[in-house]
């Protein structure tokens, strides 16, 4: 259980890279201003605008594919209705006939529903086919009218409903497409995929661990195979690979997934530009944020932090060199 105000995983960051400079910095125990200092700026700013953008484009395309499907079926139920009750004029069998095209029509078209819902299927080709079930389904009744010259004026409101819903679904279908081909731009250019589920802006609360001791805002969290993965961008130099204070900052992240999300990531991703890499988040990495932290309360008691480290590199890159006494450049 925490002993104190939680530390936000960009003060994890920090105390990794180098306790001093965690202690310079936000060793105050305001993570508050630290995560706000981290996420502050323009990158982010610009990158948080487009992940929304992808979310609201992604919410979108699903809210339209459930028209679509519910506009599609109706026309098709309204095109049956039609065909049953038209007056053949004795041709009972080619009335059957089409009773039956259009019925099997309409099974295949709730039958894809299912699908898409139970197992997940690509949604947009579900779409796609539901209306088709449905342009045969309306067309066949269309055809019975106009070939066989029958006149049953209900019959024919009826088929004439069928199409104005049929033009309902093909509207939806097309701001369907225009909402994932804009998700999919922003998806790939930004190479993220899955559902995002959260941002980390300030329109998104701050996540907080059971336990109390960590807080923080990933930059995203998508959804993938069930479960929340989180996901941090990092501005400035690329490295060869992550750097440890980031691997520590999206274990933290991590955590708080799986503590406001209901179930563990197995992994988060790291962003350096374009390149993504992927963490692995298991017991082991956890054990070693939880002594990160441990080690943070004992500076916090002790009122104290120092180098931890003889890496000259890392102070020509600090950010607290200048006002740092025990810099090694
Ligand atoms: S200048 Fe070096 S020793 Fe000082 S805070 Fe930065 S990394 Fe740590």
């Amino acid at each position: 259980m925490s002993t104190g105000p939680p530390f936000s995983a960009g003060e994890l960051e920090k105390f990794s890279y180098c306790p001093l400079s965690w202690w310079l910095g936000s060793g105050s125990g305001d993570s508050s201003s630290s995560e706000k200092t981290a996420k502050g700026t323009v990158q982010h700013k610009s990158l948080s605008s487009d992940l929304l953008d992808l979310s609201a484009n992604q919410e979108s395309a699903v809210m339209y594919s459930r028209m679509i499907m519910y506009y599609a079926l109706i026309s098709t139920i309204l095109a049956i209705l039609g065909v049953s009750l038209l007056d053949f004029n004795g041709k009972q069998m080619i009335s059957r006939l089409f009773l039956l095209l259009a019925v099997i029509w309409l099974v295949i078209a709730g039958s894809l529903l299912y699908l898409a819902y139970m197992r997940r299927l690509r949604i947009r080709l579900v779409e796609k086919w539901t209306v088709y079930m449905a342009v045969a389904a309306v067309t066949s009744a269309c055809i019975a009218i106009t070939t066989l010259q029958v006149n049953t004026s209900f019959a024919q409101i009826m088929e004439t409903a069928s199409l104005l819903w049929l033009v309902g679904a093909s509207v939806y279908l097309h701001m369907n497409i225009t909402a994932e081909n804009s998700a999919e731009a922003i998806s790939g250019a930004r190479n993220v995929e899955g559902k995002v589920v959260y941002v980390g802006d300030d329109s998104h609360p701050v996540l907080y661990s059971r336990d109390g001791m960590f807080s923080g805002k990933p930059d995203f969290i998508v959804e993938e195979g069930g479960r929340a993965v989180p996901g941090e961008f990092k501005s400035g130099r690329i490295p060869a690979g992550p750097l440890f204070s980031h691997i520590m900052q999206l274990s933290a992240y991590c955590k708080l997934v799986e503590d406001n999300y209901g179930a563990r990531p197995e992994y988060g991703y790291i962003y350096y530009g374009n390149s993504k890499h992927t963490i692995d988040y298991d017991d082991e990495i956890e054990k070693l944020l939880l002594s990160k932290a441990d080690e943070m309360r004992k500076c916090l008691k002790a009122n104290e932090a120092h180098r931890n480290h003889r890496r000259p590199g890392k102070c020509a890159n600090c950010s607290r060199r200048e006002i740092c006494t025990e810099r090694l450049v």
